[in-house]
């Protein structure tokens, strides 16, 4: 991509009434752009990231035997009765009437995918099912004060399962958790996976998947030697606790951000929604629920919370909006070849051919944080100027060694 060509570039002109790091590092990096509170706009940048995102999430929830599909975002009212939340998710579903009739905007879909599966699904023979779409979930946060990590309209992959024992249910709850561990894993963040309350979900205790950071919105406790940790709202222990699982760990507390929500339901929402199979013997039972959520523009902000130096964002390789940031000082002839090169080897580069200062095109390339910079300059001569974003050293390379790098990061 010729920067040049770009639309989304760096900017200083920005809502200046954003506190957090996340919205500051991406708005003025050229990743999103701010339409009200809580609404943001996924330039391409920022789109590319989310995309990538996207692909580690669908590759590693497609192992497990999940199918993808897309359900609406406008909901009858009637659907929502049923189970009660028209009335008690009020607070944070968006609620509008048109000619007599009243809607929700999608702020979950439990309710949806139930309605969806109870009309094709009868037999125990029908189940597990597991279905999972990407779509933009909805919800009335009082204050977004957080940027991109707290919209009040934000993309979620949202994954449901249904079976027909708590047994099944919870063999497939922990292939998730694995799942969610390897996405995360991929995608660069550390995460802890905490016990939480189920929130307007359910009764029982769900996992939510929390990235340590001083502006997460959280509170955790966690183990410094084991995997124990638990939210705050819910939690039996204090710091400085020996730890209760593994008897010998210190428990410490930290700030985070919920990057993922994962909620064995059980029955509660089935039996209230008349959602039952018939068993071999042939008499009626309820199926069984669990839900399983990631914010990839909620992951799009932590990653810029925890990859930043005073330059700009650092982006992990496996996300990265581009693998290459090529710039050009004076010389678009040579680096116009080189560009073309980096196209046929199937490198996704951004070429950075404007006609501007070095000092310009060099802060642009370490405030968008693409992995790896090349320089071509009079200086430089038949070689390429070779940088990590991570890291301070230069190199001077040719092309083949460059190529044989791009590919081994
Ligand atoms: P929070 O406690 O932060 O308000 P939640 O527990 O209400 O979030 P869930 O219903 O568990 O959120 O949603 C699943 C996932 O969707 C979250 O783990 C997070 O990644 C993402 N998410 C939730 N709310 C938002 C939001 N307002 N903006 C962006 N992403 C969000
Ligand atoms: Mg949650």
């Amino acid at each position: 991509m010729r920067y040049s060509k770009l639309f989304g570039k760096t900017t200083r002109d920005f809502p200046k009434d954003e506190v957090s790091t996340n919205a500051k590092l991406l708005l003025k990096a050229g990743f999103i752009d701010k339409l009200m509170a809580g609404s943001f706009t996924l330039l391409p940048l920022g789109f590319r990231v989310v995309e990538n995102i996207k692909q580690i999430v669908r590759e590693e929830i497609d192992a497990t035997g999940a199918n993808e599909l897309l359900m609406p975002l406008l909901h009858p009212k009637e659907i929502w009765n049923e189970t009660g939340r028209w009335d008690s998710a009020k607070e944070i579903m968006y609620q509008l009437e048109k000619d007599k009739k009243e809607f929700g905007l999608s702020f979950t879909h439990e309710e949806i995918v139930m309605d969806l599966i109870r009309k094709r699904a009868q037999s125990f023979k029908d189940f597990p099912i597991k279905v999972y779409h990407f779509s933009t979930k909805f919800r009335y946060e009082a204050r977004p004060k957080s940027g991109i990590l707290r919209g009040r309209e934000f993309l979620m992959k949202d994954l449901y399962s249904a079976h027909v024992s708590f047994e099944d249910m919870d063999k497939y709850y922990w292939e998730v958790v694995d799942a969610y561990l390897r996405i995360f894993k991929r995608i660069g963040l550390e995460v802890k996976v905490v016990e939480a309350s189920g929130g307007v979900f359910t009764k029982a205790h769900s996992h939510e998947f929390q990235v340590l950071s001083p502006v997460g919105e959280d509170t955790i406790y966690y183990c410094d030697s084991c995997d124990f940790a638990q939210n705050d709202e819910i939690a039996k222990v204090k710091e400085g606790d020996v730890c209760p699982k593994c008897k010998k760990g210190k428990i410490d507390t930290s700030k985070s951000i919920e990057v993922g929500n994962i909620f064995p339901l059980g029955t509660m929402y089935s039996e209230k929604m008349g959602f039952y199979f018939t068993d071999q013997g042939g008499s009626k039972k309820p199926v069984v629920l669990a839900s399983y959520g990631i914010g990839p523009t909620r992951v799009l902000g932590t990653l810029a919370e925890v990859y930043n130096d005073e330059k700009g964002i650092i982006w992990p390789e496996s996300v990265a909006p581009y693998k290459v940031h090529l710039v050009s000082i004076g010389e678009n002839g040579k680096a116009d070849k080189i560009y073309e090169r980096l196209l046929t080897e199937d490198i996704e580069a951004l070429y950075d051919d404007r006609e501007v200062g070095a000092g310009e095109k060099l802060n642009d390339a370490d405030l968008i944080g693409i992995p790896i910079r090349l320089v071509i300059s009079a200086k430089t001569g038949d070689k390429i100027e070779w940088k990590l974003r991570k890291e301070k050293n230069t190199e001077l390379l040719d092309i083949e060694e460059v190529i044989k790098r791009i590919k081994k990061v």
